[in-house]
């Protein structure tokens, strides 16, 4: 049989040059191998059509047959909708659109018979499907027993009859192309142990399942194979990095670090920042290279530790760097650095995109003859001409925004590689923080410093736009300041950007006193950090803003932060968005404001936001919520972490029990040599091969 790997897309009947790069571009598949392992991402029970009144709230996808009575629109705003009336003789449902209804409107017609399928919920004592999909009927095919996949594509295939009727066709095709078994990618004494589905068998039940028995036997052996790989390549890394890369032995705690604590702290370290110094001190003193994550809630005191850390690294006559993600960030963490040594011989720079010409000069050639102790800078870090004398310590800060690749290549500034420090605001759960990561430690600062008021959250529909102005109002003429944030989601770029220029005129007007500034994406960088020194510095009272406002940045005189479209923001990043207020002394509040009608989750996500300021509790629950694959700080990461199948939220106990098994197969076949591991060490190399971030993790 012919190479799956290899073998281009085009040349499966039904595809042709044209299908093959639109497949290729919107999803990335370009070999018959890469279609076989698109999934799908739910399957239906075509077997049976439902009647209306056999309907309750709580049934999975469903089909019915009948036609719809009339449309309206109703709602207004972003709750404009549109709701046809769909009945078979038994009863009524609504069925309702909130995006596209344009498209809708032109595409279905008054009393002509559909199949229509969905997900039913009750809303105001009726049935609704929202978004459901609805078909022809002489589409309808009846498999008794079988599940139908669904495929998920992209806008622009469905505008290309690329639906995922076309690529179930397509599998389809290949499916029965297929005329031998595949080459197995476990080796024979895991799938005998752990009674998994051969692989061949796998891949058909996976898109065309007999019944939901088979399904489940399919998921389950490429899930385990896939979480098994995963853990295989992080354990199998680590190990050889531990043997490759020692540390830098940082065996005391010398003068700089002993006056810092003893005359220039301003205050007493919290219990948990002092904990995680130690376990941070263990490390350093070693001799492995220090690889830590560092997690602690917004304004937990992150920074400070940083600190600490690397006058140790002073200490030890090394010298450390801070990366932060933004110029803003670093200007903070610079500043707040310089305010604590000051009056210590430590010198401190600050290197950032704009720091040109001779300023440059002087510091780059500080660093290069190590009078410069601290450098505290942007990407502008990693360029090649930025050289240290040594570098012990690397901390980097907010790591998400952050690729592995940027962060691999601060270890090559040495010989050898500093000690690194990750920090990050956004809780990762332990789960995933083992399956991102791997072989990172993971320290964590549970305990905010004393005298912080809690956070004061308060859910607000949006038509008490009244009220809301009065609690701003009032805050303002208490000399406070004010964040709101509108949502701004890629795919309607255009009109999220409408709501916050609407917001900011709509403020501005409500405000004619108040001095008002706007961040949004479109803005040039300079323009964008114009607008926030404006903020920072005191000169406006009010930031009407999307999301890019700096994670991290620091104003400790806001004390409201107003969310506007709270529903179409996940639990991770509202908590974030919260996180940048109450850092003062004064009471904060942060008030989430939505529409009337809210869906299930959504209803529960803020409820736990106004219920909770604790963020390990709300990546706990954003995790069963939402899963993994949305979890704030995932995503853009460019960590290995495009899982095909597997669900780290759902499918944590295989995780853990996955990576036992690779453990296990480290631990007895450490050289990767044995014979009965051949097909293993195969596939992942294979795997390192294909995947780009696989082989960057570090
Ligand atoms: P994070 O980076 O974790 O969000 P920061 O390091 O910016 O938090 O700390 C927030 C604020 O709390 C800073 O003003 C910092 O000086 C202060 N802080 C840090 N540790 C303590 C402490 N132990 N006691 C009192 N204030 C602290
Ligand atoms: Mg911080």
């Amino acid at each position: 049989m012919f190479d799956l790997t290899t073998r281009d897309i085009k040349f499966l009947s039904g595809v042709g040059p044209q299908r093959a790069a639109v497949l290729n571009k919107e999803l990335g598949i370009s070999s018959l191998h890469d279609l076989l392992y698109y999934f799908p991402y739910k399957y239906v029970d075509r077997s049976r059509i439902y009647a209306i009144r056999e309907i309750d709230g709580s049934m999975p996808y469903i089909q019915l047959k009948g036609e719809i009575l009339g449309t309206e629109l109703a709602g207004e705003g972003r709750g404009r909708r549109l709701v046809a009336h769909f009945s078979d003789g038994t009863g009524v449902v609504d069925l309702v659109w909130f995006q596209g209804i344009k498209y809708v409107v032109g595409k279905y017609k008054v009393h002509k018979e559909y199949i229509v399928f969905g997900k039913p919920t009750v809303f105001n004592g009726r049935f609704n499907i929202a978004h459901p999909d609805v078909e022809e009927v002489n589409d309808l095919k009846l498999t008794p027993g079988g599940l139908q996949p669904y495929y998920n594509t992209t806008e622009r295939m469905k505008r290309g009859f690329l639906n995922s009727r076309a690529i179930e066709r397509m599998m389809s095709v290949l499916l029965s192309q297929v005329d031998g078994p595949l080459p197995e990618t476990l080796s024979p004494a895991i799938l005998a142990e752990h009674h998994l589905m051969p692989l061949t068998d796998a891949l058909r039940n996976i898109h065309f399942p007999a019944n939901a028995d088979l399904l489940r036997k399919a998921q389950y052996r490429l899930k385990f194979e896939e979480l098994f790989y995963v853990q295989l390549n992080i354990l199998r890394y680590a190990q050889d990095r531990q043997r490759r890369y020692r540390g830098y032995v940082f065996g005391k705690v010398g003068g700089i670090f002993n006056t810092f604590y003893s005359e220039h702290l301003p205050f007493e370290l919290t219990n948990a920042q002092k904990r995680v110094l130690k376990e941070i001190r263990r490390d350093l003193g070693s001799g492995r290279q220090m690889n830590r994550l560092l997690q602690g809630d917004v304004g937990s005191g992150k920074t400070l530790v940083a600190l600490m850390s690397m006058l140790i690294a002073l200490d030890n006559g090394f010298q450390a760097c801070l990366m932060a993600p933004t110029e803003i960030l670093a200007n903070q963490h610079y500043e707040t650095i310089c305010r604590f040594v000051e009056g210590m011989d430590v010198r401190v720079e600050l290197l950032t995109g704009s720091v040109k010409g001779k300023r440059r000069e002087a510091i780059l050639a500080g660093l290069l003859s190590g009078d410069v102790h601290i450098l505290v800078g942007t990407h502008a870090l990693i360029e090649d001409t930025v050289n240290f004398a040594s570098l012990g310590l690397a901390v980097i800060d907010e790591q998400h925004r952050f690729g592995v690749k940027q962060r691999s290549r601060l270890w090559t500034k040495n010989d050898q590689p500093p000690h690194v420090l990750v920090m990050t605001a956004t809780p990762i759960p332990r789960t995933l923080a083992m399956t991102l990561y791997g072989d990172l430690d993971v320290s964590v600062i549970d305990e905010l410093p004393p005298g912080r008021k809690p956070i004061v959250t308060i859910h607000q529909f949006d038509s008490h736009r009244e009220s809301l102005y009065r609690s701003m109002r009032k805050q303002i003429d208490e000399g406070r300041q004010v964040y709101i944030v509108y949502p701004l989601i890629k795919e309607s770029e255009k009109t999220d950007l409408k709501n916050v220029e609407e917001g900011y005129e709509r403020i501005c007007a409500a405000f004619p006193d108040c001095v008002v500034c706007k961040v949004h994406g479109r803005m040039k960088p300079a323009e964008k950090d114009g607008q926030m020194q404006r903020f920072v510095s005191g000169e406006a009272q009010i930031m009407v803003a999307t999301t890019v406002i700096e994670v991290g940045v620091n104003v400790p005189n806001a004390s409201v932060m107003v969310i506007e479209n709270a529903e179409r923001f996940g639990l991770s990043q509202l908590h974030q968005l919260r996180g940048r207020v109450g850092r003062g002394a004064d009471q904060s509040y942060c008030i989430l404001v939505t529409g009337y009608k809210l869906a299930e989750d959504t209803r529960k996500r803020l409820e736990i936001m106004v219920r909770t300021n604790d963020g390990f509790e709300i990546a706990e629950a954003d995790l069963k919520l939402r899963g993994p694959g949305d979890l704030e700080g995932t995503q853009q990461s460019g960590v290995a972490f495009d899982l095909k199948i597997a669900d780290i939220a759902r499918d944590g106990q295989l995780l853990q029990h996955v990576r036992e098994v690779a453990q296990k197969v480290i631990e007895e076949d450490p050289d990767g040599t044995a014979p009965e591991n051949v097909v293993l060490w195969r596939q992942l190399k294979a795997l390192r091969k294909t995947n780009v971030n696989w082989a960057a993790i570090s």
